[in-house]
């Protein structure tokens, strides 16, 4: 038998990227690749890309030198490695890779990558392949499964994708074109991986595309079911204790998703909702199709359902033509809403979309403070909000050991890590893992940057008894 050959992933950008990367060791683990973490011991390393602003795409470039003198060590020691570029630089500048770096065998764009095992055939045959077509076939269907044991080593947390692509062509983005048109799965696909991740071990389920809300798939009674329906049956899953979705975009939140907010103890009360700007101007030469009042309408619905309910947001600062009183909305924004945390970034044109061409491009010195000023009041926010935990009994779901001996760490609701030492909790003899898994309720002591630290709540929970006991 032929020894396993040793495969590095380096993934950049979104979540659906990470869960790319997954999916890709899915389709080459049968081929007899294993995972590396060292990148100069690898056979073949896969840079999962991304496109979003210019720096994501450079990195990709620089890191392709270093991978170059990595390559020619490798040859030295008689080894072949071999390099591929995937993801949305990979889509969007397929034949400038190849031109710009003749060190990289293969190309893939994100609909591809099922074809990965094919590609590096042709390349050992061929020299170098090339694909970033947009396939008819669904790829989904030929991804292979995880196993079971490669599904418990991932954690109890997945993410699971169901919804890729999109139609809305906001002028700044440049998803529309390198993921492609907007595309559901079907509710049995979605049904069956849950079933299979929740029955290894995974207790929550963070459902993923690139306009999450717009899910249309087709249901088992023949009709398009709604992100807020599948999120209702994915609830009665045994098993599954905690659900999230991201991201949204607010004109495609209806009542479904509200209901569902209503009605689901094991949806997350936190709500990644981008809004980009706070200025209607700006938001008009976006083509986000919505005004900040029509935001705080959306934010106002969530919050009439579910008053537990805290949003995050992405923000872009010097969108072509963005003056300072453009830039007070969005800060009168922010304050207005008061965000449990927030991704802000300075805008940068990306070929080939509408607003690289406009005029009135703001000056960098600019960009730069208004960037700053904005991350210091979200800043605040999010300091304020973790703060507010302090004092509270709060809900984790505890995912790892910690760094310290005995010590164990999971997630609020809300993301926040969360630190805790269960000694006494334990039974004699018991590590803390045999808690990795649950929800327990958790007194919150004190902050440390952005992690919370406390104590297990005394009494533990009745469900918490013998699962704790077998060890599971
Ligand atoms: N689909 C989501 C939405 O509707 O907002 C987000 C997609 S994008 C992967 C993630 C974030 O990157 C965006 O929300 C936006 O804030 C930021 N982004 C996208 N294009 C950008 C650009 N050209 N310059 C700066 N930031 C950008
Ligand atoms: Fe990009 Fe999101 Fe706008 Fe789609 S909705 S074009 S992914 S920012």
């Amino acid at each position: 038998m032929a020894p396993p050959r040793k495969l590095h992933i380096k993934s950049y950008g979104c979540q659906m990227n990470v869960y790319d990367a997954q999916r890709m060791v899915d389709v080459l683990t049968p081929e007899g690749f294993v995972e590396t973490a060292n990148v100069d011991d690898a056979d073949l390393v896969i840079l999962n890309t991304c496109h979003i602003r210019e720096k994501a795409s450079e990195k990709v470039y620089s890191e392709l030198g270093r991978l170059r003198l990595a390559r020619d060590e490798a040859a030295q020691s008689g080894r072949r490695m071999q390099i591929a570029v995937a993801g949305c630089v990979a889509q969007a500048e397929g034949e400038e890779i190849v031109r710009r770096a003749p060190v990289v065998d293969v190309v893939v764009g994100p609909q591809s990558y099922h074809h990965l095992p094919q590609l590096l055939a042709r390349a050992d045959a061929q020299g170098r392949a090339l694909e970033t077509e947009f396939p008819v076939e669904d790829k989904f269907g030929f991804l292979p499964q995880p196993a079971p044991a490669t599904i418990r080593a991932r954690g109890i947390s997945a993410f699971v994708t169901v919804q890729e692509g999109c139609d809305k062509f906001c002028t700044f983005c440049v998803v529309p074109y390198t993921r492609g048109a907007e595309v559901s799965r079907p509710v049995a696909a979605i049904l069956a991986d849950v079933e299979r991740l929740a029955d290894n071990g995974v207790r929550e389920i963070t459902l993923i595309g690139q306009n999450v809300n717009a899910y249309h798939g087709d249901g088992p009674d023949g009709r398009a079911w709604t992100l807020g329906r599948l999120l209702q049956r994915l609830a009665a899953v045994p098993g599954i204790v905690r659900l999230r979705y991201s991201t949204s975009h607010p004109n495609d939140v209806d009542d479904d998703l509200i209901a569902a907010h209503r009605d689901l103890p094991a949806l997350m009360p936190f709500v990644h909702l981008p809004v980009q700007s706070g200025s209607d101007r700006i938001l008009a030469a976006m083509n986000r199709k919505h005004s900040a009042a029509d935001y705080r309408r959306v934010i106002d619905r969530f919050r009439a359902v579910q008053p537990q309910i805290a949003f995050s947001s992405d923000f872009i600062v010097g969108f072509p033509g963005e003056t300072e009183l453009d830039f007070a909305a969005t800060l009168a924004l922010v304050t207005q809403i008061g965000y449990a945390g927030a991704y802000s970034f300075k805008y940068s044109p990306r070929p080939g979309t509408p607003a690289a061409e406009m005029p009135e491009m703001v000056p960098a010195a600019v960009m730069d403070e208004r960037l700053e000023r904005l991350q210091q009041l979200i800043d605040a926010q999010q300091s304020a909000f973790n703060k507010a935990a302090i004092g509270q009994t709060v809900d984790v779901l505890f995912e790892r050991a910690g760094r310290k001996p005995g010590q164990i760490v999971g997630r609020t609701a809300y993301l926040q890590p969360a630190h805790v030492f269960p000694g006494d909790f334990l039974g004699p003899g018991m590590s803390p893992d045999a808690l990795v898994g649950q929800v327990l309720p958790v007194r919150i002591d004190s902050l440390e940057r952005y992690s919370l630290l406390g104590e297990l709540a005394a009494t533990p929970p009745q469900h918490a008894r013998p699962l704790a006991a077998t060890g599971a």
